[in-house]
This record gives C-alpha cells, structure tokens and sequence, in this order.
C-alpha cells in the first residue's frame, strides 16, 4: 500500500514501539510488529512539524476551537497536522468530540486541602466517555481505506462498554459495519444499549474483557475484520489530544499533576505522548507528573509498580464497580511503564469502599462522577494525605466518563444495597405521605441536619 500524501505535506506512519526497523501506512493493517510482536505507534515528521513555532501552533489550535470550519471544531481534529494528516476532508468522520470542560472542584477542593483541582469532564462528549477521541480516528483511516478501495468488511472491539458505544455510533455515523464482543453481564445497560442502538452486532460473550480480547484478536487475524481496540495505535493517536487541551484550556501552562484512571492503559500512554509532543515541539517546556489510578480488583501495572516496574505479571481482574478498568493483562502494558518513567510516575490503587465514596463526596459538591473517575478521585485523596500532592499544585483529574452511565451503582450506594460496601454518604429518597405538616416537620429536620454536617 503506497503512502498517502499527507495532509499539507504532513506525514505519519506506523513503527514499532520498541524500535525495531520497518515503517507502514496509517492506511495498512497491521497491529503488531512483525518482527518482535510488540504494539505499534504512530510516529510523525517531527522535523517536518517543528518548522512551524511554537507561538504560531498555538494560535493555529486557538483559532480553531469551537470553529464551525470542517473538520477543525472537533477537539481531535483541531490538531489534525499532530494527529492524523492522512484522513482527506471528506473523509473524516467526527462528531466534534474533545474540547470538554474543566471543571473547577471548587468545594471539593476545599474539602481535601487543594485550591487548584479541576477535573477534565470526557464524559460530556457523543458517547459519554472519552473514548470518542480515538474512536473519530480509527475509523476516519477506516473511512479513508474504504474510499481508496480496501476491502473493510467491518470494524470490531472488544470492549469493557465504552469503547464498543463510541465504535458503533462513529461507525453509524459513516455507514461502516460494526461488531462489539462483550463480556457477559458485566457492562452497565446504558453501556449495551448504545451499540444496539446504533445497529452493531454485538455479541455477548460467557467470559471476561480478557477473554473478549483474545477472539477479537484472532477474528481481526483470520478473517479480515479491522481491529478498533486500543492496540490499534491510531485510536493513541486520538485520545492523546486530552492533555494537549488541558495544556491549551490552562492558556499553555503545565499542571503539577495528572491523575488519570487506567484498565487497558491505552489512555495513560495516550495522556504522555500527547504531553511529549507538545514538549518536543516547544510548546511548553517542562512535564507534569502522572497519577495511574487502578482498582484493587484490577491492579496489575500497580504491582509491577512495586516492583520497580522490574516485573509484569497478568491477574486475574476481580469484579470491580469500576467496572471499564476490570482487566487483568492490560495490552499496552509496555507503552505505559515507558510514560510513568519518563514523566516521574507513580501508581496507586482504590479499593471498592474507597471508589464508592469518592464518587459521593465528589458528586456532593456538584460533580457526578463515573466509578473509574472514583478511582481517580480516592488516589487523589491519598496522594494528598501522602503529602505528595501539596496544597498549591495544580492537579488534574481525568474524568473518563460520564456519570449517567453509571446510574445503577449510583442508585444502588445510596439505597444501601451494594454488597460489602458500607454507604456512608447515602442519600435515599424519604417516604412521606402527602400531608404539608409531615412534610414541613421532615423538611426542617433534613436542613438542620445537612446545616449541621457543615
Ligand atoms: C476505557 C476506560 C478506562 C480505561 O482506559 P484504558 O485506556 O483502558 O486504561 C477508564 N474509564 C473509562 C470510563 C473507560 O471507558
Ligand atoms: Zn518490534
């Protein structure tokens, strides 16, 4: 498959992420490196890029946000020359995702000691989490492929809920066959009801995320179907704009910390290339550090942290409400040790208790909050009883998803019926019958009481 040439003369193109040699088309399929098995990355002409200064790229990226120009108002897209300069025009397929909010935790803050906490709401975006930042480029390249004669008979994930709802509404919104492979009973009905909705086939699958992962794996292998899961390097490519709009949100200047919820690692690797490339090409000068937040349930890159990252060793992912990050033998495992090192990294782990009641804390001062982001959230509160974090660093929490899709476990906490948690910040609905002294007597006695936490 010859080059395409790139958008502007801007080129990209596949390479192994270990550096052996070999380079191939963002528009071949291929997943792995030939020669020693490990994930691709897409590298781009940095030399090429870094003619263009610094100052020049930033107003470039400010002019375009929220622009109506096609296809620059999607948050990915608007950094389309760093992104993915291989996709024409007509080609991409975009919902004009990115761009979410920070939200500044103004009382959440408070509560905990820290003056500069924001979180980065992916959540507020098509599909409800930030999936949809890599799921607009796999499947424009797929899009592109289609329209230069590749024969592409469907797109496919494996998928812990969101990442088959951004593939099937990306691949609804172009007209591309999808497939999801879920893992039976252990994704939330928002999450299922958003790939039937959007006519996927979705198969449900008598197994864990992991073993989804491995029959994708060999249909993507056997049978021609393009793989959209995470060891797909172009969806990196994506979700790697998250820090470059954090960095662009806060007007270029670099936050202390990061701290973002990690399953697949697919996203904290995406988190550091996207800060590195912004490094390398003088936009900012110096890196923040990154928090990796993992369930206990789910912990192994928290293990192999204890190590020293001397050691990986897969688990076996208990049940987790958390339940996007219950993998055992994340796949890019290697990309993500390689980003905690360089950015002076650190791992830490929630338990089940420790999740559900950050989320609670958080969603009380107006936050609603995802379990995964709970996760976040519950390492943030131990980074900072740790010392680590100190009261006047800027610190970031990636928010993955929305909160709505996550409902089920909301009503559950505060109706007291989640096994083996306690809810210490329940809040379930008072019965009354329909009478005004009652209701007033019941009235006063809430306030006084919320008057009195305070
Ligand atoms: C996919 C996902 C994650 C984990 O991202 P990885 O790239 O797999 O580490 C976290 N939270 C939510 C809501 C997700 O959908
Ligand atoms: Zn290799």
């Amino acid at each position: 498959m010859p080059d395409r040439e790139g958008f502007k003369g801007y080129r990209a193109w596949f390479e192994c992420f270990r550096g052996c040699s070999g380079r191939w088309a963002l528009t071949e399929i291929i997943y792995r490196c030939p020669r020693c098995e490990g994930l691709l990355t897409v590298q781009h002409d940095m030399e090429r890029l870094k003619k263009t200064p610094p100052r020049e790229w930033k107003n470039l990226f400010d002019d375009r946000m929220h622009t109506t120009v096609w296809p620059y108002g999607s948050g990915v897209w608007g950094k389309r020359e760093l992104v993915c300069p291989v996709v024409g025009d007509e080609q991409v397929v975009s919902m004009y995702e990115g761009n979410t909010n920070l939200f500044w935790a103004r009382r959440l803050g408070e509560e905990i000691g820290l003056e500069d906490l924001w979180l980065k709401l992916c959540g507020n975006t098509h599909t409800g989490s930030f999936k949809d930042l890599g799921m607009t480029v796999l499947v424009s390249v797929v899009n592109q492929m289609i329209h230069d004669g590749v024969e592409v008979p469907a797109v496919a994930c494996a998928s812990t809920g969101d990442t088959s709802a951004a593939l099937a509404a990306y691949a609804a919104y172009a007209g591309i066959p999808a497939v999801v492979l879920l893992p039976k009973g252990k994704i939330s009905i928002p999450q299922l009801v958003q790939p039937l909705a959007h006519g996927a086939i979705t198969l449900s699958l008598e197994t864990d995320f992991d073993g989804c992962m491995e029959i994708v794996q060999e249909i993507a292998e056997r049978d021609g179907i393009y793989l959209a899961n995470s060891m797909n390097s172009l969806r990196i490519e994506g979700q790697k704009t998250v820090g470059m709009e954090i960095l662009q949100q806060f007007d270029w200047k670099v936050p202390d910390w990061i701290i973002i919820p990690g399953g697949n690692l697919g996203n904290v690797s995406a988190l550091g290339k996207g800060l590195l490339d912004f490094l390398e090409l003088g936009i900012i000068d110096r890196l923040p550090r990154i928090a990796c937040a993992q369930a206990e349930h789910a912990n192994p890159l928290y293990r192999s942290y204890q190590s020293g990252f001397e050691t990986f060793e897969p688990v076996r992912a208990q049940p987790t409400l958390a339940s996007a990050i219950q993998i055992g033998n994340p796949v890019s495992i290697d990309k993500a040790v390689d980003t905690l090192r360089r950015f002076d990294g650190i791992v830490e782990q929630a338990s089940e208790q420790e999740l559900a009641d950050a989320v609670a804390q958080a969603d009380r001062t107006g936050l609603f909050t995802c379990p995964h982001t709970g996760v976040a959230l519950a390492v943030l509160l131990k980074l900072v009883a740790r010392g680590l974090i100190r009261p006047e660093h800027r610190t970031v929490v990636i928010s993955t998803a929305h909160g709505l899709k996550f409902t089920d476990f909301k009503v559950r906490y505060h109706s007291e019926q989640l096994e083996g948690i306690r809810s210490t910040r329940g809040n379930a609905p008072i019965e009354l019958p329909a009478d005004y002294g009652k209701v007033r007597d019941e009235l006063f006695r809430q306030i006084e009481r919320r008057l009195g936490a305070n």
